[in-house]
């Protein structure tokens, strides 16, 4: 355990934070537990109040309603200066005409530190920047000085780091390394990290409990293993990653449930289901693209028996490398997503081909049909 570990004094705990701007809602009343120690990300497309929640967390915005808490102390009025949290924006915010070490020294030299060395190389160390001690913020990259606010921020020792969207402005491949980097310093340092982001793929790189936001509520919150195998709304299924959405009626419930779709029988387990399972009633059963397979429609006999099965005809074929991505149309659902890894690549599929897609019944989810069923695609596209 680190120093800082040790020191630290518990979770971050929302009790009833909600935030009201005149008659506009931008969060609902909101209870969160964050674990101390763990990397938490607010996930959300533009607009969603993952910022304002932050924000309440920091003190930088009042809370409407509700407490703020950290262990056991109530922080909510506490002003921002005055809790032990510090916050990364997407704007790094460093002082120009300062080197990186003062940067770094800054928190220190405010509070009438004179000796920083020793905090700072350690903190220089921390983000691997021991040879750009000397350097102005505009001598290095956009990741550079990303790490350079981090450490700044950190060497006031704060028990819970907020970072607002800290890597929106940095390029693809930037963000990946930084995202990695970010996650390094995290498990070495040990302390809360607070992390705001559009980017799916960012959150489930980088955090071990994901909250996903939507129209100022979490829809879900887990470990994003978790999320994205069991999702138990359209926005959660169609936000992080892909979902294949087929509706279908309950035909019967046991510990599987049998559902008629597509002019068939489709089958999944009932603890995966997060609506009900009456007979006659209707269902969203949803299956991610990469767990579906592909046989020639007169290949049936070559599929496991027990397997799911559905129709279809393959509208559109896109080869990106790691895998092949189809399109299928089918009486099951308009579109559905087929990601075939490619191992052996083979021809024959080509758009026109009649398949039948199949996959193990286990791999399904079931959700409730009375949500939309596109909820969260355009949040993608937007976020995207
Ligand atoms: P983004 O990723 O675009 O920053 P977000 O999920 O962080 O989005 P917030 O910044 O938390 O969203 O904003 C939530 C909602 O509250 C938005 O609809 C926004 O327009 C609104 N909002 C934020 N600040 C104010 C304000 N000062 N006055 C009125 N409305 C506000």
């Amino acid at each position: 355990m680190t120093q800082q570990q040790q020191t630290a004094g518990g979770d971050v705990r929302l009790a009833g934070i909600s935030k009201t701007y005149g008659s506009f809602t931008a969060v609902q009343p909101l209870d969160l537990t964050v674990p101390q120690g763990s990397f938490f990300a607010l996930l959300g497309a533009s607009g969603c109040g993952k910022t304002t929640t932050l924000r309440m967390i920091a003190g930088l915005e009042e809370a409407t309603t509700g407490t703020v808490f950290l262990g056991e102390k109530d922080i909510t009025d506490l002003p921002p200066y005055k809790r032990p949290v510090n916050t990364v924006f997407q704007s790094y915010a460093l002082f120009p005409h300062l080197d990186i070490t003062e940067n770094i020294a800054f928190g220190l030299r405010r509070r009438g530190i004179k000796s920083v060395k020793k905090q700072v190389d350690a903190m220089l160390e921390l983000v691997q920047l021991g040879d750009f001690a000397r350097r102005k913020p505009h001598q290095l990259s956009g990741g550079q000085q990303q790490r350079v606010a981090v450490a700044r921020a950190l060497i006031n020792h704060p028990q819970v780091l907020l970072l607002d969207e800290p890597l929106g402005a940095l390029d693809l491949k930037l963000r990946r390394q930084m995202q990695l980097e970010l996650k390094r310093i995290q498990t070495e340092v040990g302390i809360t990290f607070v992390h705001v982001t559009h980017d799916q793929e960012e959150a489930m790189t980088m955090a071990d409990t994901v909250a996903v936001m939507n129209g100022g509520r979490v829809e879900q919150l887990g470990a994003p293993a978790d999320l994205y195998e069991n999702p138990r709304t359209t926005f959660v299924a169609n936000f992080l990653g892909t979902s294949n959405l087929i509706e279908g009626e309950v035909v019967s419930t046991g510990s599987d449930v049998v559902v008629a779709a597509g002019g068939g029988r489709l089958t999944l387990p009932r603890e995966r289901c997060s609506a009900p399972t009456t007979s006659g009633g209707r269902l969203l059963l949803g299956i991610r693209p990469e767990k579906i397979s592909l046989a020639h429609a007169d290949d049936a006999d070559s599929i496991a028996t027990g397997r799911n099965r559905v129709t279809g005809r393959i509208v559109d074929s896109s080869f990106i490398g790691v895998s092949t991505q189809y399109v299928v149309e089918s009486p099951a659902g308009t579109s559905l997503q087929v990601y075939e890894q490619n191992i052996d690549r083979r021809t024959g599929l080509l758009p026109g081909t009649e398949v039948i897609l199949h996959w193990n019944p286990a791999h399904t989810f079931g959700l409730d049909a009375d949500q939309d069923i596109d909820a969260g695609v355009e949040s993608v596209e937007d976020a995207a």
